[in-house]
Order: structure tokens, then C-alpha cells, then sequence
């Protein structure tokens, strides 16, 4: 596991729940709050439309292994480059990354 997953699922863990619900007279601005939160563990700022996708990818990380021109294969998501490799992995040997074609 990364330490970037390592990090997102400890802070997850930790997050004070009754103590950001105490802060809030309001139900639903609470829950606001607490996507806020979410978004800023998860690493997307204030971008909501990327929160989903940003969990999707340290829940089951993906990536693509691209035939190399020199022979081999490269990831796509850590970079590493496999030149003894002839068929593509299930899994990158690097990173650990789920191989995926196309946009799964
Ligand atoms: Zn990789």
C-alpha cells in the first residue's frame, strides 16, 4: 500500500466527527462541512467533481501498460519501464497498479 493511501485511510479514521458536529447548529451545514473535509483528505481542493475519482483510484489504483518502443512495456501511472516483460501484466510490478485498456 502507499503512503499516499496509508495517509488518506488514517486521516479518515481519525476524523473528528463529534467534534465538527458539535460546531454546527445546522444538520446539512455540517454535512457540508464534512465534504469539505473529505475533498481536502481525498487531495482535491475544492473540486468536487474529481472527489469520486480521486477515492476510485486509491481504493483500486489503475494504469496502463503501453508496449515501449524498445521492447517491453511502460507504466503509465509510476513510469517504470519493463523491457524484459512480453506479455502485459495483470498487475504493474512497480506500483501495483491494476492494468486496465482503454478507460476503464
Ligand atoms: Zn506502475
Amino acid at each position: 500500500m502507499s503512503d499516499e493511501r496509508r495517509d488518506v485511510a488514517e486521516r479518515l479514521r481519525e476524523y473528528p466527527f463529534e467534534l465538527t458536529r458539535s460546531c454546527h447548529t445546522d444538520p446539512l451545514k455540517w454535512v457540508g462541512d464534512v465534504m469539505y473535509d473529505l475533498m481536502d483528505i481525498a487531495g482535491v481542493c475544492e473540486d468536487f467533481d474529481s472527489l469520486f475519482g480521486a477515492l476510485a483510484d486509491l481504493i483500486d489504483p489503475t494504469c496502463h501498460m503501453c508496449p515501449a518502443h524498445a521492447g517491453g512495456f511502460g507504466c503509465d501511472r509510476c513510469f517504470t519501464w519493463f523491457p524484459d516483460t512480453e506479455t502485459k501484466p495483470s498487475f504493474c510490478p512497480s506500483c501495483g497498479a491494476r492494468v486496465v485498456t482503454g478507460d476503464e
